[in-house]
Parts: C-alpha cells; structure tokens; sequence
C-alpha cells in the first residue's frame, strides 16, 4: 500500500461507523444547499411553479423532503411489436421499474392489431406509452389525429403512463377530458435539442406544463458543457419541494450526471437503456450500469458525490473501482464520470459540500494546480494535482497519488524481480540507476519527480523538445527528442517509464521505442495500461527486462485517491480484488 500524506487511521468497524466518520471530518460549518445556485427569478404569476421559483436559490433542507424513489424506466425501442414486447420482458429481468413503448420506432404499427399485444396483462412492467413525432426528435411522421388515437387506446389498455408533447398537449386534453382512466399519469413533455435554458426560463416551462394538467413534467434539455446540469438539478429541487413530479435530464455527453444523479435530487424517472446500443437517446447509460454500477437505488439526498474530472472521460474504469469501494465499506456515496471543459467553471457550479472530491486526468491535472484553494507540497512541486478534495470549510484541497502509485510499483517490480537477493527496504532499487521518462505530462512530471527523490540520475525524452528541456531543467537532468532516444545507451542497467498515450488501446501496435534501443534496459514500466500488456512490455520482456505494468500503478493510485477521500485507510486485500475483477482492459484513470 502506497504511503499517504495524511495521518494513517485505525479501520472503520462497520459501515455506520465509516459514515459517521465521513461526516465529521466533512461536517460543513452551516447546512447548504445541495447546489449552490445563482439566485431563480419568478415564472408565470400565479401558477404553483411561480411560488416555488419565486424563492431565492434553493431553499435549506430541501433535500430532504421525504419522497419516492427515482423510478428506472427502459426504452423499448424494437422495430416489430414482437421483439418490443421480448425487451419488455428483458427490462423486467434487469429489475427497471418501468417499460417505455416508443411506439413511433415500429414498422408497420398498426395500433388495434398491436396495442392489445404489447399491453397484454398480466404485465410483467408499468408501461409508459410513447408515440413521438418527428418534430420533437421521434420517428412519426404522420398527422396528430391517429397518433392521438392510438394514444388514447392505450391507455384504454391500461397504460400507466402516456407521454404527450407540450406542443400539442392543450389538443390532446380536451380530447381525453373525462376520459383518462385513473390510474393512468399523463406526462407531458418538452425537449430542447440545442441547449439548456435559464432556470428562468426552465421555471416558466415547469409552470407552462403543470397549466396543461399534466400529472408529471417533463423536460430534457441539452448540455453544451456540464455546468448546464446544475440548472436542472435546482429545478428538480424547487420542484420536489412543491411536490410537483418532475422528469429532469440533460441531453448528451456533457449532461451524463443527470441521469445518474437525477434522485439526489428527487426526479421522477431516469432513463437506461437495455444494452449498449439501444439507447433512446446519445449518452444514456443502461439500465444496468444505473442500477449495478451506479447504485442508483441508494442514491437519495444524502449521498456524497465523487467523480473523474476529464475530457475524454467516458471510458473510464475510475467509476467501477470506486463505487465498488463505497459499497463495500457501506459508505453513502456515488461516483461519476464528469466530462468538463473548463475545470474553473466546473468547481464553481458544483461547489456544495456534496459534491465532496474529485479524481482529475487528462488535461485537467495541471489546471487542478490553480484551482485548489491549497495544494500539497509533493503535488506543488510536480506541477500536477490528480485528487482533490474537499475539506469541511469548503477548501478545495489537491493531492497527486500517481507519484506513489508509480514509484512504489516500479520498486516493488524490481524487488520481486530480484527476490532471490536478500531485500534491502531502507535503500530505493532506483537510487543512483539512469531512469529514464517519456512524456512531459502529468504523469512524466510525477514519475521524475519521484524517481529523483529516490535518488535516480533522471533523462526526459518527449516528443516536443521544449517539454522536455522544461522538465529536465526542474529536475536537473538531460532532455532527449524521441529521436536522441533511439540511440541513447551511455551505460547498461537503465530503467525506462514511458508516460505517454503511445501503445494504448485502440492504438496496441504502437510503441515509443524500437525493440532494439529497449535492450538497452533492464526495468521498463509503461503508464499505459488498456491493454495490460502494452507492445512495449512485451517486447521488453523478450529482451529480457523486468517489466511494470502501468495497471498497478492505477491500482495504487486509486488506493491512495480512496484514503483521501474518506480520510481513513483502505483494506489492501479488498481493493485489489475490486481493480483485478475489472474484466475489460479499457481503463483510464
Ligand atoms: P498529458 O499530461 O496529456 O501528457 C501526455 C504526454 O504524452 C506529453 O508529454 C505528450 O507529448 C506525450 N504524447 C502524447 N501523444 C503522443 C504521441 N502520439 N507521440 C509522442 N508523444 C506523445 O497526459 P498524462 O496525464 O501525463 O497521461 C499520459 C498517459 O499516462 C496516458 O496514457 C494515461 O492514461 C497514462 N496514465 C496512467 C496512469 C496509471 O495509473 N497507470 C495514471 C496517469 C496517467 P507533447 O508534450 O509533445 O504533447
């Protein structure tokens, strides 16, 4: 286990004891608001929305108005009434809550002959009728009349749930006055294909949509960037605090955590798909992942939110290691992908306690440096923060674990690599040896940052020279191009730590050194780990070096990023077990 900065603390005993110990080490000074908001201005005089709005931000305690649970609604979205009805049954076995039947992706649908199928009871799910025109992002190109009818005949059926634009919906209700059978909700709903309005402007919407007589709003906006999810998070909190059930989600990647986090603040359903590729939507993520991965039945009010910071960040394994983690020490807690753009502006539109720290990767580790109220020494000196964390008065303070993370995997490597010499744990195996970096990066700072104060004579490589002068001068060592590097050989025994992308899926045949120059060495470690084996370690291995993996560098990092965020130490044994289980090598951290 790598060594943390901060004092080692006994084991929780029990989950309750974890929690307790989180909170009083995160205990803010006064009670926030579950976001901090600018403050919302009224909507429509008079309507139940305008009182809720009228209230400057979001109002304490707010979150926890007891409500139901966030109900997990799968998209059936088969072209032949059969295969839909089959996806009704595959939801149902996943454990959703509800089926959407977006009866506008069937092929030749014809409601009288189908709608009888598809509503058949017993239902195995709810059913939430959807039959969504090409003007408001479906596939139904025809008039409004028939569509009307078919909806109107299903919830003749017993449909639980019908969902009507708000465009036609004042059609619509006078169509169905008297009609509607009681258990079934109508949902009426408004989708913004381009961006994601003011809350003004969202709470004018929310009070448009409830005029109607809707049972549930619905709004689904779009994210140009993930600040734009903070303005639907408050009005599902205004919302919930008028008891007004409100569907909330933001459009695309940028406003994944919408989907995710959409209970914390008391939405009334969030989409998942049934598999990959059978999203209704871009950047839905499965019923699965929601419900296993995220937790999403746990998440309510209290919930801390943690998450990776990055751009690319969809693919990163970070969320399964760490939701893993919480659940198995009982700790409250989710953690998400967060695709930013601009790292200031993030922090700032989620600077409540709740959202309570943060990993950081590309290209977001040297911009962290600047926006950490304090930064760790080690992390100062690097010029890179890959933890923050977020300290009861609110401070945001910086870490980097990928420093002891690599350092201590490429010593542990050397040492077993030579375990039948008597081990010597008061000298590093890296002090006087030639440690030469690739990569200028966040991760080429840590690892000569590290490897210099192991007492390793430090060589940075990288592809542009300047990067590589600015470092080594820091240092105090030579710069290399990629080119000098070929035919770098000044003595035998060197060690080698490529810190760049080169070789990482999908790019496997790639290398950063030719299998000739790497005989040169006798340790080679790559940061890359999606593959595991990297053609750079293969190859290194054949020539017969000791080769690191840049997975267990991962693996302890992440350790060392868990004991950060909840200020206790991590159980070794049950952590690795976590990262080993992680079957698909696509991990990023
Ligand atoms: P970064 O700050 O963006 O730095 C990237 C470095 O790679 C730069 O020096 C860049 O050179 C170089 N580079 C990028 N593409 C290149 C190419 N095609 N040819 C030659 N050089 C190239 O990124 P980082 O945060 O340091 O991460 C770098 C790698 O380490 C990533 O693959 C990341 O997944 C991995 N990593 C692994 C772990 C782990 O736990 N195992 C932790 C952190 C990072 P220029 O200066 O010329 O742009």
């Amino acid at each position: 286990m790598p060594s943390c900065t901060h004092a080692r603390i006994p084991p929780a005993a029990s989950p309750e004891e974890t929690q307790q110990r989180f909170e009083i080490r995160h205990q803010p000074k006064a009670q926030a608001n579950p976001l901090r908001f600018p403050p919302t201005t009224a909507a429509t005089p008079g309507s139940p929305m305008a009182t809720a709005m009228s209230v400057s931000g979001v109002a304490p305690g707010a979150a926890a108005v007891a409500r139901p649970r966030t109900l997990v609604c799968v998209p059936a979205t088969a072209r032949a009434p059969r295969e839909m009805a089959a996806e009704l049954a595959a939801a149902a076995a996943l454990g959703a809550d509800v089926a959407e039947l977006r009866l506008d992706r069937l092929a030749r649908f014809a409601p009288r002959r189908d709608l009888p199928v598809l509503l058949a009871e017993p239902r195995q799910l709810p059913a939430l009728v959807t039959y969504r025109p090409k003007w408001e992002g479906g596939e139904y190109e025809g008039d409004d009349e028939p569509r009307f009818e078919a909806l109107m005949l299903a919830m003749e059926l017993g449909a639980e749930y019908v969902d009507i634009e708000l465009k036609v919906a004042d059609k619509f209700m006078k169509l169905v006055s008297g009609k509607k059978p009681e258990n079934c909700k109508l949902i009426v709903s408004s989708h913004n294909f381009e961006n994601t309005p003011s809350t003004e402007v969202l709470g004018n919407l929310v009070a448009q949509i409830q005029a109607t007589g809707a049972d549930i709003v619905k709004i689904v906006t779009t994210a140009t960037e993930i600040v734009d999810v903070a303005r639907m998070f408050q009005i599902l909190v205004h919302c919930q605090e008028k008891k007004v059930p409100i569907i909330g989600l933001v459009m695309n990647d940028r406003g994944f955590i919408s989907r995710i986090l959409c209970p914390k603040y008391g939405g009334y359903l969030t989409f998942g798909s049934l598999e990959k590729g059978k999203e209704s939507t871009p950047a839905q993520p499965t019923a699965a992942d929601l419900i296993n991965l995220y937790n999403i039945r746990q998440i309510g009010p209290n919930t801390k939110v943690f998450g990776i910071i990055g751009k690319p960040v969809g693919h990163s394994k970070s969320p399964i290691l760490h939701n893993e983690a919480f659940r198995s020490v009982g700790f409250n807690a989710v953690y998400v992908p967060f695709l930013v753009d601009d790292l200031a502006k993030f922090l700032s539109a989620y600077s409540s306690p709740d959202f309570a720290g943060f990993s950081c990767t590309i290209p977001h580790k040297e911009a962290a440096v600047r926006c950490c109220d304090e930064v760790d020494p080690i992390a100062r000196d690097i010029g890179a923060v890959n933890t923050i964390v977020r300290r009861p008065d609110g401070k945001l303070v910086g870490y980097n674990t990928d420093y002891v993370g690599a350092i201590s995997a490429i010593e542990d490597g050397i040492r077993a690599s030579a375990a039948s010499q008597p081990t010597d744990l008061t000298t590093s195996p890296l002090a006087g040896r030639l440690f030469v970096v690739i990569g200028a990066g966040g991760a080429g700072k840590a690892l000569a940052y590290g490897a210099k104060e192991k007492g390793a004579r430090v060589v940075i490589a990288n592809r542009t020279f300047a990067r590589a002068q600015e470092l080594a001068n820091l240092i105090g060592g030579p710069a290399l191009t990629l080119v000098d590097l070929e035919n770098y050989h000044p003595e035998e025994g060197m060690i080698l730590a490529n810190t760049t992308a080169i070789g990482m899926h999908p790019n496997v045949n790639e290398t950063p050194l030719s299998k000739q120059a790497l005989k040169s060495y006798a340790v080679v470690f790559d940061a890359v780990y999606t593959p595991k084996e990297t053609r750079l370690l293969r190859e290194a291995a054949e020539c017969g070096a000791t080769v690191v993996s840049g997975l267990e560098m991962f693996i302890r990092q992440a350790m060392g990023q868990f004991e950060h965020f909840m200020g206790m130490p991590v159980n070794d044994d049950k952590f690795r077990g976590i990262a080993n289980s992680l079957d698909n090598p696509t991990l990023t951290s």
